[in-house]
């Protein structure tokens, strides 16, 4: 009874460090947080002004002296400090007593144990220094856990079984894939080409076909909007895109439909299709079976791209699912590790105690 008062008191916490979204979840309480991985910096002092949805607002708006990043944009962490402080907010954030410390340790309530997602192409140095951001945030112990393996456990494929699974998760700076089977990766790929790069691709579409010129904003939202991997059906889909016309640099605006955004997003879905084709190739023969029989999975936002689950299926002849809900599929693999402690210790993490 005092042990579980002890356990909902401390928090133990999940957190899913993307390269867009960072998601933490609470062990007893769900997903609690939801922001952009984005920190907002003074260019000279490198001071934190910012981070999460406040910084994000300030992406392509700052002033010469202030600058918005994305710290893990390409799936490494390219400035440690500023992970750190964010790691640090977001631990915070949940402790939502900052000045209660004292009274824990004279209660004895156990810090929090930490279970991160991170990219799979995150190189030794790197994870030490997640590790250490977490354990200097106030984590008594720290597990890191790749994002395909996460992702597998949160779509509640069995991972410890002698079975192959294989998962695509398509975030905004990676997409990883990986076959998984008793508990450790067999071979993995992180692809440096994912929703970031679609939206890059509109972009250039936009300017080549129309010389017009848009933002990456406005690029997301038409891919969200009408974005698709395979044709959507009868009733097409078009929008209306504002931009600016790079013949007088005036604004403009058009209507695009989702052919054309199709033919857009050519390049990154075949780089994708592509990946997992070579995986395939390299997956030992019984494991491909299993993956044959039982199908691959997508998570992170890029399943959500229309009929990109079809059109994976028809060119690799597999059948392919979208994970419940994949903008969560990761942090809820985290949060399934908390939970089960025994899962910890044999699916591949490094960390621990301080
Ligand atoms: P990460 O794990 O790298 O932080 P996420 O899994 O959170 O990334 O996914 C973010 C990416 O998913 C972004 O590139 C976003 O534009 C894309 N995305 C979100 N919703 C959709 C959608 N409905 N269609 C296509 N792409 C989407
Ligand atoms: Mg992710």
């Amino acid at each position: 009874m005092f042990g579980r008062l002890w356990q909902l008191l401390s928090h133990d916490i999940g957190i899913d460090l993307g390269t867009v979204n960072t998601l933490v979840l609470v062990k007893g309480k769900g997903i609690v947080i939801r922001e952009p991985t984005v920190v907002a910096l003074h260019k000279k002092t490198r001071q934190v002004l910012a981070i999460g949805t406040e910084a994000k607002r300030m992406l392509g708006r700052t002033p010469a002296a202030i600058a918005a990043v994305r710290p893990l944009r390409d799936g490494v962490i390219s400035d440690f400090e500023t992970t750190e402080a964010m790691l640090r907010y977001f631990i915070h954030k949940v402790h939502e007593n900052p000045g209660s410390a004292s009274w824990r340790t004279l209660l004895k309530i156990p810090r929090p144990r930490v279970v991160v997602g991170i990219p799979s192409g995150v190189t030794e140095v790197e994870r030490r220094a997640v590790q250490d951001a977490c354990l200097s945030a106030g984590a008594r112990e720290a597990y890191l856990i790749e994002e395909p393996m996460a992702a597998a456990i949160g779509a509640k494929l069995p991972v410890e079984a002698p079975e192959g699974v294989m998962i695509i998760d398509i975030g905004g700076g990676t997409a990883e894939m990986a076959v998984i089977s008793l508990g450790g990766m067999v071979i993995n790929k992180s692809l440096r080409v994912a929703g970031d790069e679609m939206d890059e691709e509109i972009i250039n579409y936009m300017r080549t076909r129309y010389g017009m010129l848009i933002g990456e904003r406005t690029a997301e939202e038409v891919k969200i909007e009408i974005g698709s991997a395979y044709p959507v059906g009868k009733d097409n889909l078009a929008t209306v895109v504002r931009g600016r016309d790079l013949s007088n640099g005036l604004p403009k605006s058009l209507k695009v439909t989702d052919a054309e955004i199709r033919e857009a997003l050519t390049p990154v879905v075949s780089q994708i299709i592509t990946a997992i084709q070579e995986i395939l190739e390299e997956t030992p023969p019984e494991l491909l079976t299993d993956i044959v029989e039982r199908g691959i999975y997508l998570a992170g936002g890029g399943a959500l791209l229309r009929g990109l689950d079809k059109r994976i299926a028809e060119e690799t002849k597999l059948p392919v699912y979208v994970a419940d809900d994949p903008l969560t599929t990761v942090v809820r693999g985290c949060g399934e590790v908390l939970n089960n402690l025994d899962l910890l210790s044999k699916v591949r993490v490094t960390g621990g105690l301080r």
